[in-house]
């Protein structure tokens, strides 16, 4: 399947609808090879432009999709609008429904101790044609990092959510791609504590209306400072824009 990109602030997003999405998906999931899945908002395309390191990860992933209103809002001032926003955890539920004609075999990886355990349980309860694999917290240390790796190689997932917050979450999928003998691998931040149903979305209406930031800054004020990067985000886009910045 040709894949079409539009470059958004250097980095190249996937030009498709949440169908489309887990269409690819769903065509990952019979290669047998490993797949990279971000879902960059606007303050990961804020990190991007402060990391090249980081920005190069995002630029190899397989798939990347905007999961955020900035960045569909930033691809419109761009001239080069997205369809819309794909949500990386509407996409993971959609996977754990998609029919693969076998049991789809998930690993869950990060969020406090239990939070997996706990999502892994919700999905169980919703889907079918899920096997839970694997579940691993998100707090370990850099020795502790290599049996992590191994033991969802062993796991052979065909889906292995990562939710150890953004870069973090990217960094580790990219240096083990090679060694996660998973499918599927997809960053997905508080995924898990949402499934989990400790963290709640935000209701039917900002996300709709592109307001899930002014309803996270209501649950969570100390994110004040790093949401700053939205509105700077939009700024930087108006000035690409502009000519002013490249
Ligand atoms: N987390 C983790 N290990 C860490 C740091 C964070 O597993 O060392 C988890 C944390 O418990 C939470 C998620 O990563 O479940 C981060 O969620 P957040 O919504 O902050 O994601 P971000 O916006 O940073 O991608």
């Amino acid at each position: 399947m040709m894949r079409k990109t539009v470059e958004i602030t250097g980095v190249p997003v996937d030009h498709v609808t949440m169908e489309q999405a887990l269409e690819r998906v769903k065509q990952f999931l019979q290669e047998d090879r490993v797949h990279t899945v971000y879902t960059p908002n606007a303050e990961i395309m804020m990190d991007a432009r402060r990391n090249p390191e980081f920005k190069k990860i995002l630029c190899s992933a397989d798939l990347c999709i905007a999961d955020g209103a900035g960045v569909v809002l930033a691809s419109r001032i761009l001239g080069r609008p997205l369809p819309e926003k794909v949500a990386g955890i509407d996409l993971s539920r959609n996977i754990f429904t998609l029919d693969i004609g076998r049991k789809l075999r998930v690993y869950l990886f990060g969020g406090k101790p239990g939070i997996a355990e706990t999502a892994a349980e919700n999905i169980l309860k919703d889907n079918n044609n899920v096997e839970i694999v694997g579940c691993r917290n998100g707090y370990f240390s850099k020795e502790e990092e290599p049996e992590i790796v191994k033991s969802i190689a062993a796991a052979n997932p065909d889906l292995l959510l990562v939710a150890l917050g953004k870069i973090k979450q990217e960094s580790f999928i990219y240096n083990h791609r090679d060694e996660l003998n998973s499918r599927v691998c997809i960053g997905v931040g508080g995924t898990l504590d949402v499934i989990a149903g400790k963290a709640t979305l935000a209701p039917e209406f900002f996300r709709r209306h592109g307001l899930e930031w002014l309803y996270r800054l209501y649950k969570e004020p100390k994110r004040f400072i790093r949401m700053l990067d939205l509105p700077k985000y939009v700024i930087l886009t108006l000035a690409i824009k502009l000519r002013i910045k490249k």
